[in-house]
């Protein structure tokens, strides 16, 4: 009887939805997320001599919208709309996020899958690229809500193959957290786990004790730090752009102080970089002689605003613009938070050396051609922000091994250093530094397995991008391309 007292109630969202709408994500007129997206393919693709492949690299190969209904807490039934897209199989499985958001689409997740194929490539991380995601906003939904969504998700994608450790392996992004991505496993494994040995590498971004990995959750931050650090310690990269060479000292403002925004700005803190302004969406700060970062991390998270804050100059967004913030003088721009928030409307009045993209697809073509011919440094995001699938990629392992890094051989090696260091020693032996040789840690491995793979990308790129007088972004994709058309070649199309 309940079930004939349910109202069809159709998400009004959806009303508003063509099959795959274009979007335009920026204020201004300069395209849409995937418009740039491919563009910035195009002109990579255009400095190859050999062109075979580079066609059907470009072009997502799965790209699924669907719709499944699920029951809200109040008895009405609601159609949800969703999305996965796998843009790569020239190596699988396929990786990317989970998006939850009332203005995601198909086109959306084509271009961030897009993208993420590149990001992955060039940092040699075996995984095709991948992105999906949920057309709601989920603060508009209760715990039981989302658990009864993602759990429907989740079983809507088992039935086409968009999930599964050697499959298609989500991770969350903007709207989901590791409470989703444990209710994906969990789904997986309840269901579908007979036999299966592998169940808990079907998604990454999961907490501790449903297999997750320390150290996930500040990786991109990290990640966008020691990308930084890379650039300001190359001597020619700093000669070309006229900046003095380290980190200490280097003036930084950051739009969007969330997860990336916010550990970004605690490691090149904790570096000696002075963090100047912040810009939130509601409101934005500035102090030219220096934010302190815990304390604005604290503040944010207690007023929900920036606004305020004793320690800088502030305003709320009725007041002036938040984005202004960004106008300021300084060595590194960091924009953390939206797609196209550099633009042809406002990349005249970007005064930094360097741009780094913390977000996915921050600045437009046109605004990145401005700037690179202004001599600008644009550490593309396909480089800089992939510490969190890097890291997601340390997860996968840790899941298909069955074990916490390092667990076998930490007794060993720790053993061994002692070894080694009281025979060194002798008598001056001292135990702080017998401490210190305790074997490391799953966050050191991560840490340290990261610092290595975003500073060996890093080099590869800076120093491609000097040798052939090209931008960082020209070289990343090139570099990324190559891989993939390597792949082609070795292993053809044909079946
Ligand atoms: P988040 O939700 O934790 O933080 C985003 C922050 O930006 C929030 O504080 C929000 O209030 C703020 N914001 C939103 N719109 C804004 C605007 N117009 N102006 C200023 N601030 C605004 O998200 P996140 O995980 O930090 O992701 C930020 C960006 O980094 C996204 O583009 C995301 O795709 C990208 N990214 C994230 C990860 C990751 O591991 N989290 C990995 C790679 C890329």
């Amino acid at each position: 009887m309940k079930a004939l007292k349910r109202t069809i109630l159709m998400n009004p969202n959806i009303k508003n939805l063509s099959r795959s709408p274009k979007k335009n994500f920026s204020t201004s007129n300069d395209g849409s997320f995937l418009d740039n997206t491919q563009k910035y393919y195009d002109q990579a693709a255009a400095s190859f001599k050999d062109k075979k492949y580079l066609d059907i690299i470009k072009e997502p190969r799965v790209s699924i919208e669907f719709t499944f209904p699920v029951e809200r807490d109040n008895g009405t039934i609601e159609l949800i709309r969703a999305y996965r897209v796998q843009h790569s199989h020239h190596v699988l499985p396929t990786k990317g996020g989970t998006r939850y958001a009332d203005n995601i689409d198909l086109e959306e997740c084509q271009a961030l899958a897009t993208l993420m194929t590149f990001k992955l490539s060039v940092h040699k991380v075996p995984f095709g690229g991948a992105k999906g995601g949920i057309k709601i906003n989920p603060k508009n939904y209760s715990s039981g809500e989302l658990l009864r969504i993602t759990r429907r998700y989740t079983i809507e994608m088992v039935k086409r193959n968009t999930i599964g450790a050697g499959l298609d392996v989500p991770g969350p992004d903007l709207g989901t957290d590791s409470r989703i991505m444990n209710i994906m496993k969990d789904t997986v494994q309840t269901f579908y786990g007979k036999g299966d040995l592998f169940t808990s590498a079907c998604c990454t971004g999961k907490t501790l004790s449903q297999g997750g990995i320390d150290g996930r959750v500040e990786s991109t931050g990290l990640g966008v730090f020691y990308g930084i650090r890379e650039c300001l310690n190359h001597a020619a990269f700093c000669k070309k752009i006229g900046i003095e060479r380290g980190i200490k000292g280097k003036k930084f403002i950051v739009q969007g102080f969330g997860n990336v925004g916010y550990y970004s700005s605690k490691f090149l803190s904790e570096s000696g970089a002075i963090l100047t302004g912040v810009s939130e969406y509601n409101s934005s700060c500035y102090n030219e002689n220096g934010i302190n970062t815990e304390d604005l991390f604290e503040y944010k998270k207690k007023h929900g605003t920036v606004k305020g804050f004793p320690g800088a100059t502030s305003w709320s967004n009725d007041e002036k613009n938040p984005f202004e913030v960004m106008f300021n003088k300084c060595d590194i721009l960091i924009p953390a938070a939206t797609e196209n928030s550099i633009n042809v409307d406002n990349m005249k009045k970007i005064n930094a050396k360097i741009v780094a993209e913390a977000a996915n697809g921050p600045t437009s073509v046109a605004a990145d051609t401005y700037l690179t011919k202004q001599g600008v440094a644009i550490l593309p995001d396909l480089v800089l922000n992939a510490g969190g699938v890097t890291v997601s990629y340390f997860e996968w392992l840790k899941n298909i091994e069955h074990r916490e890094l390092g667990l076998i051989e930490k007794k060993w090696d720790t053993n061994m250093q002692l070894h080694l260091y009281k025979i060194s020693a002798g008598d001056k032996f001292d135990p702080n530094v017998a401490k210190l040789l305790a074997g490391a840690s799953e966050k050191n491995l991560v840490y340290s397995g990261l610092e290595q793979i975003m500073s060996h990308t890093l080099k590869s790129v800076i120093n491609e991008s000097i040798e052939s007088d090209i931008s960082l972004r020209l070289a990343a994709y090139r570099r990324a391309i190559s891989k993939i058309q390597q792949v082609y070649y070795e292993v053809g199309v044909s079946i």
